[in-house]
């Protein structure tokens, strides 16, 4: 490829959520994208397919909806949580209504990670950026301009854009060429994921998280039989779902005295791999340096348990494609407004996970007592909800006085 149709104002690296939709927004408003990807497809690689409701409502604000919709994203409209101490029937009377959380939101949308990502992609090429497929050996070096040097089709390319975005996911070597440093929160608990089809005994309209014996089971319907799985265990057990028995034994823990139609789910088929990940956030200070912007997960990441990576993405992307496109100067002062709101973000969710993490994912009789009281002061004090609410509405939209230490010591108290 001749070196000219590379020259692009903006270089992102990693083509999956954040990359490709700000690909996209930018490209639409006319800035010109170079977008590199290291795979040449993408595979399920058991990542985020649930998009809470106020990730839908950034996807509206991107102009990205409708083609998520078209391809194939679908809302469930009711969120039950079962649980070992709670009859089937009350926890199916305390069901949310997933509809009227956010005006004009019609739900949280469930939608395969590899297809969200290939809509994106086709997006932004569409709208005229260039996207590169297994680009190899990526450097990146700060610096006003910056440098991008990679391998693709067995040419060496050296670009100096006016801006590197690094969107390269969860191990990002774009955050550690440049020096930024990742804090990490230390493992509570493994999360393990699989796809299943064949579940037309379950609900589809229904999404479903609880607590029963040693696992925290969550249940995200993508229509047409399918569903979106993922297990939570203790750190002593983080190989139980490893090895070629694992999706068996990943579908036998589905098996719930609590859960009506969970028999429909324990009979699925695996639609793809079941692999186990270390719960734990990880968080930056500040992800710019010079000619680099870090977004997404290479920012730093939620834990998973609470499903909120492809909300973050999309927030990111909206702050930074609003910044670059309001402002002509790219200095790091540029992006304070976005890394300001970050971190206040990623603090809440950051709480927010933490107190989950202890209230749904610490297993025996004593922790599901410590739960029921939480849960019944999470009904009587709305600031007690918060944590939970977060992950629905947005971070931003509870109260302060929800994420600090006084409110987690009552939540947890005796
Ligand atoms: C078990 C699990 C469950 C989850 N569940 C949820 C959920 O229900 N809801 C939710 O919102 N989030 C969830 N997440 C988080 C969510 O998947 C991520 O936060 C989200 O995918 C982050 O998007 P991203 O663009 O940063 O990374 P990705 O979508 O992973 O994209 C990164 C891209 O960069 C590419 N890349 C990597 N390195 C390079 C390189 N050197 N050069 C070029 N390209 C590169 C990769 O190939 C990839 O295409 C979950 C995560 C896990 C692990």
């Amino acid at each position: 490829m001749p070196e000219h149709t590379l020259d692009a104002e903006v270089v992102i690296v990693g083509a999956g959520i954040g990359g490709a939709a700000l690909g996209a927004t930018l490209a639409r408003a006319g800035t010109s994208v170079l977008i590199l990807e290291k795979t040449t497809e993408h595979r399920d690689r058991v990542r985020g397919e649930w998009l809470a409701p106020w990730g839908v409502a950034e996807t509206k604000r991107l102009g990205i909806y409708d083609l998520l919709r078209a391809g194939g994203g679908h809302h469930p409209t009711r969120h039950v949580e079962y649980d070992e101490l709670l009859d089937p029937e009350t926890a199916r009377a305390n069901a949310f209504d997933l509809g009227a959380m956010l005006p004009d939101i019609p739900g949280p949308l469930c939608l395969g990670h590899p297809t969200m990502c290939n809509l994106l992609d086709e997006a932004a090429t569409h709208a005229g950026a260039t996207l590169l497929r297994g680009v190899e050996n990526v450097q990146v070096t700060s610096g006003t301009p910056p440098r991008v040097e990679f391998r693709h089709d067995g040419a060496e390319h050296a670009l100096k854009p006016r801006l590197v975005v690094g969107a390269d996911g969860r191990s990002s070597v774009v955050r550690k060429q440049v020096g930024i440093i990742e804090h990490q929160d230390p493992t509570h608990h493994f999360m393990a994921g699989l796809l299943v089809d064949g579940i037309e005994g379950w609900p589809e309209d229904v999404q479903t998280v609880g607590t029963e014996g040693d696992v925290n089971f969550l249940v995200f319907p993508q229509g047409s039989g399918r569903a979106r799985l993922y297990l939570c265990f203790s750190r002593d057990q983080a190989s139980r779902v490893a090895g070629p028995e694992g999706p068996a034994n990943f579908l036998k823990a589905f098996r719930l005295r609590s859960v009506p139609e969970s028999e429909a789910i324990a009979a699925g088929r695996p639609a793809g791999p079941c692999a186990a990940f270390p719960n734990r956030d990880t968080w930056t200070d500040v992800p710019v340096v010079p000619g680099v912007v870090l977004i997404a997960d290479a920012a730093g990441h939620n834990d998973p348990l609470i499903g909120q990576g492809l909300s973050i993405a999309l927030r990111d992307v909206r702050l930074v494609r609003d910044l670059l496109l309001a402002e002509q100067d790219w200095r790091p002062e540029t992006f304070t407004p976005y890394v300001e709101e970050r971190a206040e973000r990623m603090r809440r969710l950051r709480y927010s996970s933490r107190l989950l993490s202890i209230l749904e994912c610490e297993f025996g009789p004593e922790a599901a007592q410590r739960r029921a009281r939480a849960v019944a002061r999470m009904v009587e004090d709305p600031v007690f909800a918060s944590a939970k609410m977060a992950a629905f509405v947005g971070p931003e939209v509870p109260p302060a006085e929800g994420f600090t230490e006084t409110a987690r010591e009552r939540l947890l108290a005796p």
